[in-house]
């Protein structure tokens, strides 16, 4: 947590004196998720009141370098947003990850799966002079303090953790799987609706957003505490999905990359 300004104490009362000083940033990315932070519209003003906002390309044009909490979204994909990021990262006493591809690669980092980076940006970009790398998260260029999952973030979800962050409090995610979430709302399973779904090994609190909605989870908040993958391969190939499928879901946003080992029998 950013310490307060000399000058100030930190805290009367337990009330925060002062609000932190953030900025927003994205590298590669469709900046969707920083648009769902302008979307909230309902609660927008009481959240900025934790926050000092000094620094957001979408919602403002002034712009100050001295933040202290710095929220990135987007993947690494080229040598500008490596060093864009390192600089954030010696200003920042906090780096956020927003969104999993700030945390994990997210849909950019398919383009690794594919053995030969120069047929990808040719297939893409024709002969268009593009500079374009392999994609890395965040973390894999310089620490990170806190990640927010999702693509993209949930509204609620991020306000909660800007505001646990704000007031000092340690910010915490669920360790339970989606699976949970979906049950609590009493949708159908997807599996016995003929729909393959990572909710059973995927982190929690989003409240099941795609099962709601009867679409299966692809997995977009990585990993749950203690995922059982091999299981859930058992449970896709007795449910006639072809492993195929199974890894193209594991795959999409790069969230599984962190798992020690694939299972058995999955397709490399
Ligand atoms: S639909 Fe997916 S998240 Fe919901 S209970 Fe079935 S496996 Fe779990
Ligand atoms: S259900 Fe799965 S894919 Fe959908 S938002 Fe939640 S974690 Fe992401």
């Amino acid at each position: 947590m950013p310490a307060a300004p000399p000058d100030l104490p930190r805290r009367y009362l337990g009330v925060p004196l002062w609000r932190p000083r953030a900025a927003f940033f994205e590298l590669t990315s469709c900046e969707g998720c920083q648009l769902q932070i302008l979307n909230n519209e309902d609660t927008l003003l009481d959240f900025l009141s934790f926050l000092e906002v000094v620094q957001f390309r979408e919602a403002m044009t002034e712009k100050a370098e001295d933040y202290e909490i710095a929220f990135v979204e987007g993947a690494v994909s080229r040598a500008d947003e490596e060093e864009r990021l390192r600089r954030i990262r010696a200003q920042a006493q906090v780096l956020v990850a927003l969104g999993s591809c700030a945390a994990f690669g997210g849909v950019n980092q398919l383009r690794n799966r594919w053995a030969d980076p120069a047929l990808v940006v040719r297939e893409v970009y024709g002969e268009a002079p593009v500079e374009t790398a392999l994609v890395r998260p965040l973390s894999a260029v310089v620490p990170v303090d806190l990640m927010i999952f999702g693509c993209p973030i949930r509204k609620e979800e991020v306000e909660r953790i800007v505001c646990d962050l704000a007031l000092g409090k340690t910010v915490t995610h669920p360790a339970y799987p989606v699976c949970l979430e979906c049950k609590a709302n009493e949708n159908l399973c997807l599996f016995d609706l003929g729909e393959p779904c990572l909710g059973p090994i995927t982190r929690g609190g989003c409240n099941a957003w795609c099962p709601n909605e009867r679409a299966g989870c692809w997995g977009c908040r990585g990993p749950a505490e203690d995922a059982n993958v091999a299981q859930l391969l058992e449970i896709m190939r007795r449910h006639g999905f072809s492993d195929e499928a199974f890894r193209d879901r594991l795959e999409c946003f790069g969230g599984f990359a962190s798992l020690p080992a694939r299972p058995e029998g999955l397709p490399a």
